[in-house]
């Protein structure tokens, strides 16, 4: 995971598993597994939706202690880290709009007169 600049200007931080965490680094969505013997469900969770229902530092474990599924009832599932989705697939253009977010504050805090001179060569 890459952490560079602070692009969102938001304190406090919260622990390295937790919702606000995962946003920061460009997570937008979760993959949850229910857990019941026999049952295969699975569903997309959008990192962004569970921000606007539950505290920014929810850690996952604390999301898969909560959930339930919506085919048979159990309480408590896996949830893991998606993948980026890919083009022309669901949360591309949002997951995709967080990585250009990131890369122009990258590109910023490289260019400011902070770092001007530490990479050793002028720049525009
Ligand atoms: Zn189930």
């Amino acid at each position: 995971m890459w952490w560079g600049p602070d692009i969102s200007g938001l304190t406090p931080l919260y622990a390295d598993t937790a919702i606000e965490t995962l946003r920061r680094c460009g997570i937008t969505r979760l993959r949850a597994f229910c857990v019941a013997p026999g049952c295969t469900h699975w569903e997309w969770l959008r990192v962004e939706e569970l921000l606007r229902r539950l505290h920014p530092g929810t850690m996952l474990v604390q999301l898969a202690r909560r959930c339930v599924c919506r085919i048979c009832g159990a309480h408590g599932c896996h949830v893991e880290i998606a993948d980026p989705p890919r083009a022309g697939t669901d949360g591309y253009r949002e997951w995709l709009e967080t990585e250009v977010r990131k890369a122009e504050a990258l590109l910023a805090w490289a260019y400011s007169d902070e770092n001007r001179f530490r990479l050793g060569r002028p720049v525009p």
